[in-house]
């Protein structure tokens, strides 16, 4: 049975998650994004919460809380920034949940740990210059030398790539089984920043996300430790994907957020601003659009949830939450589109929320599977095209 009622844990890491956003990124934002900074005070902050490790088990430095717990603070980070939420998605969803699935026992000790506490952040990197959905298509190479893998190649895209201590890489560590497109040729790498041949720059001129360094990373004869291949040589894939999994739950969650953002921006200027001597929220049009952001919201929590339900229980959800992000992001899309739209002129303009929203709701549009590969997702399992296949480390179940 599903259960729809928050309860106390539920309650008090949205709470937690709510106040610092509110208290300490609020405030900032508006210059944060207009000067495309990244408030380093305010990953603090998260640390100092412990948000940072929500949903990681306290053995591993989390406050060993539910995943719908991760949902909920994905929700209150969005509400207020979408960079913000993105932060919890790499560092969380796609790279901390990653190693607690796929690490063994030394990467959880060395990596997982300080991640859960804050101490150090983690990101994700799949996508190149020349490849994005089509993960098989990247060019990285990891070459093994004795003891060590030399990585080289780049990585595009990356989010807080200039902030981020640690590096998820992905890259063939069999040639020949890239030449045919073989899948299994891929392997996954935990990279430190640190490592001689890894630098770093961000990308400028971004339509959105601007508070959220995204950037690139690139590997140069990166000399990376054996001990730091995740899980076996040729699970790259499989690893990948399972990372996507727990980002997307992470962005689908965030997404009700921006939804919720821009509910709350229109109404009270709605009620107030005033044509043919009647609040504009009185014309029918204008309900419509309010009409839609709530069908959104609410339809948006349940998709989410029911991911955060099967996650807690230990049940694959690949398909639940391809569908969640496909229908939240794309939610949040429309409910920016409409929030600029109720807003007039004035929405045209910085001054008010809705046109960073605007900005915002797109990227997620692209990021973790575009629109198009979950359409395409989705009609693949219902047709049959598509199964789940097992494999070797599920995330695991949430225990109290
Ligand atoms: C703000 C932001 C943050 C990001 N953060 C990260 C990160 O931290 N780590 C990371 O690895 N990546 C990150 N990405 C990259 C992101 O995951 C990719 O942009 C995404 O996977 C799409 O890849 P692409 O941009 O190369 O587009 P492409 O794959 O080139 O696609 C271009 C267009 O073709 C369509 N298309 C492609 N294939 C098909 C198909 N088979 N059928 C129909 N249509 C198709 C797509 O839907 C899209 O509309 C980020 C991107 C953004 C914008």
């Amino acid at each position: 049975m599903i259960d729809f009622e928050l309860t106390d844990d539920h309650k008090s890491a949205q709470q937690i998650a709510r106040d610092v956003a509110h208290k300490y990124l609020k405030p900032r934002i508006a210059d944060l994004d207009r000067e495309n900074k990244n408030d380093p005070e305010f990953i603090k902050r998260l640390k100092d919460a412990e948000l940072l490790g929500v949903c990681i088990p306290q053995k591993y430095g989390g406050m060993g809380l539910d995943y719908i717990s991760l949902g909920l603070v994905c929700e209150e980070m969005e509400y207020v920034d979408t960079s913000a939420r993105v932060a919890f998605s790499v560092h969380i969803g796609l790279n901390s949940l990653t190693l607690l699935t796929w690490g063994n026992e030394f990467q959880k000790e060395k990596y997982l740990v300080p991640q859960a506490k804050g101490e150090k952040i983690g990101t994700f990197g799949l996508t190149e210059p020349a490849a994005g959905s089509d993960a098989v298509g990247i060019l990285t190479t990891a070459k093994k030398a004795g003891s060590k893998y030399i990585l080289n190649g780049e990585k595009m895209w990356i989010s807080l790539s200039e902030v981020a201590d640690m590096f998820l890489i992905f890259a063939w560590t069999d040639t020949d089984k890239q030449k045919k497109r073989d899948h299994t040729g891929l392997s996954a790498f935990i990279v430190e920043r640190t490592f001689k041949g890894v630098t770093t720059g961000s990308i400028t001129g971004k339509l959105g996300v601007r508070a959220g360094k995204t950037g690139w990373s690139a590997l140069s004869d990166v000399e990376d430790p054996a001990e730091n291949l995740l899980g076996n040589e040729g699970e790259g894939f499989r690893i990948a994907m399972s990372c996507l999994d727990g980002g997307r739950y992470t962005v689908a969650a965030g997404s009700t957020g921006l939804i919720r953002a821009c509910m709350d921006a229109c109404k009270d200027y709605a009620l107030t601003r005033k044509t043919f001597e009647v609040p504009i929220a009185q014309h029918q049009l204008v309900k419509e659009m309010f009409a839609e952001m709530i069908y959104g919201y609410e339809a948006g929590q349940y998709l989410w949830m029911k991911v955060g339900w099967l996650r807690n229980k230990g049940m694959r959800s690949t398909r639940e939450t391809s569908l969640a992000k496909w229908f939240c992001t794309d939610q949040a899309e429309k409910a920016a589109y409409n929030a600029v739209q109720i807003h007039g002129a004035y929405g045209f303009s910085d001054e008010y929320p809705v046109e960073r929203f605007f900005r915002n709701s797109k990227g997620a549009a692209i990021y973790e599977g575009t629109r198009e590969i979950h359409k395409l997702m989705q009609a693949d399992y219902y047709l049959g095209y598509r199964t789940d296949h097992p494999v070797r480390c599920m995330p695991p179940r949430w225990e109290e």
